[in-house]
């Protein structure tokens, strides 16, 4: 059985949430503040974080960028409506998916479902795609660029999976939200940048003049042919 742990202070929220991710099968362990769900992160290893943003103490930005410290664990963040910016940081350092508040706790289980079966597809057939220098091995979610192994998140592993199964091929931002969402969800492009900068900033050799992952202006990427 898979472990969720939910991190949110308002009880009624955090109860309900609980409810409905056991209804749906899950282990679920339920705390109120940042320094307790990193205590239950490295004590339970839970196989998902649902994360709420506003947390009195460590908020959840805080707790996302410790988390990512030492694992990648998927994270689905908890937002308030109109906190745009948050989101952005949220998905920067590292969290795989959001959903924004007031949200219908049925959204709340698809999102951990679609994000749970992205993780396990990963590892469902021995294969390792190879271009320009970046080896990606789909069986073991294992990354390497030039022989160096690199420590993606799950949504920043799909993203790169996608983009070197087809070298050369433009995605559009919106083809990449497909690619790395088991779900259909709001078009939310800008997300696709934010993972695109943070794979950049652990492949390339200068991130700044990417050799890997291409801009393609005024359309999406695509991953070097040569
Ligand atoms: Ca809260």
């Amino acid at each position: 059985m898979k472990t969720i742990l939910v991190v949110e202070d308002e009880m009624k929220i955090a109860r309900l949430v609980r409810d409905y991710l056991r209804h749906a099968g899950f282990e679920v362990i339920v705390t109120g503040d940042g320094e307790s769900a990193l205590a239950s992160a490295r004590g339970s290893r839970p196989d998902l974080v649902v994360l709420d943003l506003g947390l009195p103490g460590r908020d959840g930005l805080d707790v996302t960028r410790e988390l990512r410290r030492s694992s990648n664990v998927p994270i689905v963040v908890l937002t308030a409506r109109g906190d745009e910016a948050d989101r952005i940081v949220g998905l920067e350092l590292g969290a795989d998916d959001y959903v924004v508040k007031p949200f219908s706790p049925k959204e709340l289980v698809a999102r951990v479902r679609a994000v749970l079966r992205r993780t396990a597809t990963a590892s469902a057939g021995p294969e390792v795609l190879r271009a320009a220098g970046v080896e990606v091995d789909v069986l073991r979610m294992r990354v390497s660029v030039e022989g160096r192994s690199v420590d993606l998140t799950p949504t920043e592993f799909h993203l790169l999976t996608a983009l070197i199964r087809e070298p050369g091929r433009v995605f559009t931002r919106a083809q990449l939200l497909d690619a790395v969402h088991g779900v259909a969800v709001e078009s939310y492009e800008r997300a696709i940048d934010a993972h695109v900068k943070n794979i950049r900033r652990k492949i390339e050799p200068a991130p700044g003049k990417p050799r890997y992952l291409l801009t393609v202006h005024g359309v999406g990427y695509r991953f070097a042919d040569e």
